[in-house]
């Protein structure tokens, strides 16, 4: 991880505690502003508020075809869709700047939602297909910035998932700052094999293929494929059967060094992991002190052993 670039994620403002609600409220989210808040930089913004709706104002919801809708006040009908797309288009040039590596936003809002938003029919018939006004244009802009709700930030899976995708994401970003030159991401590729692996094989696959035939691409070419393959392999979920997978391949660089009753408590620990009786901290925490013991170069440059900070216990969950 950088120190000299911090992390930066967009939140939806409320979340943060900011009175900015249509009710003059606040939806402030404590993991978000104070567990989190010590790893990122938060960057807020509110839609509704930056496109000079005001605060309190009146309820807004989304009106009309799923693909299209219109942003309209519930009492008063009246059309705000123009003002949030002229907002949006200015916010996010401003926000291409900024460098994000993610974006937490407010389920169910009809600005920041990301999915599952209230849509109503031109009828007033009420649906669930709906995508606020600015998230849906923020995730159009940016399609590999990692996006999540803070309702499903609650399961730990979906945390680990996400943030984890944010540490890749900046990492890359980091990679490629000065460029693309291939050396880098093959290097880039090579630190995060283990983890390809414990989200999906064919991922792992095929960006192995794409890094070995390198030279078969522009330097340009080759990490716009490669950054947005990686970025959607990231998606699919790690599955506890899958990091046994992966435990059980770290194992084969080391274990016959290790003694019977080494090797067997390590077994031990990977059995009980895969059985749901500990969580993935366990092994892994074993794994890492042989890795460190042996003093394995590759294995130690492996992303998979620390891919966010120890302080966010995220595999301490799954
Ligand atoms: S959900 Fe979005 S638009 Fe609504 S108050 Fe929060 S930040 Fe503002």
């Amino acid at each position: 991880m950088s120190d000299t670039h911090p992390i930066r994620i967009g939140i939806s403002h409320c979340l943060l505690g900011a009175e900015v609600r249509f009710d003059g409220g606040h939806k402030r989210d404590s993991f978000l502003a104070d567990t989190l808040s010590q790893h990122v930089q938060w960057v807020p913004v509110c839609p509704e508020v930056e496109a000079g709706f005001g605060t309190p104002r009146e309820a807004m919801r989304l009106v009309g075809p799923s693909d299209e809708p219109g942003l309209v006040t519930i009492r008063t009908g009246r059309d705000l869709t123009p003002e949030m797309h002229r907002f949006s288009h200015r916010r996010l040039r401003e926000l291409s700047a900024q460098n994000l590596s993610g974006f937490v936003f407010k389920k169910d809002s009809p600005s920041c939602g990301i999915e599952r938003v209230r849509l109503y029919s031109s009828h007033g018939i009420p649906g669930r297909q709906g995508i606020g006004l600015f998230a849906r244009s923020f995730m159009q802009r940016f399609p590999l910035i990692p996006v999540e709700e803070e309702g499903r930030l609650n399961d730990p899976v979906l945390r680990e998932n996400f943030l984890e995708r944010v540490f890749c994401y900046h990492r890359w970003q980091d990679a490629t700052r000065k460029g693309f030159a291939r050396r880098t991401i093959v290097q880039f590729h090579t630190e995060h094999k283990y983890l390809l692996l414990a989200h999906s094989q064919p991922h792992f696959q095929e960006l192995g293929r794409m890094v070995g035939q390198a030279s078969r691409y522009s330097p340009t070419q080759l990490a716009q494929q490669y950054g947005a393959r990686f970025m959607e392999a990231l998606k699919v979920k790690a599955t506890v059967r899958k990091h046994v997978n992966v435990l059980e391949h770290i194992l084969g660089h080391f274990t016959e060094r290790l003694t019977g009753a080494e090797r067997g408590e390590l077994h031990g620990t990977i059995r009980d992991y895969h059985r749901g009786l500990t969580p993935l901290v366990v092994p892994l925490t074993l794994v890492k002190h042989y890795v460190r013991r042996f003093d394995i170069a590759y294995m130690r440059s492996q992303v998979y052993l620390n891919p966010h900070p120890k302080e966010l216990m995220l595999r301490n969950h799954v």
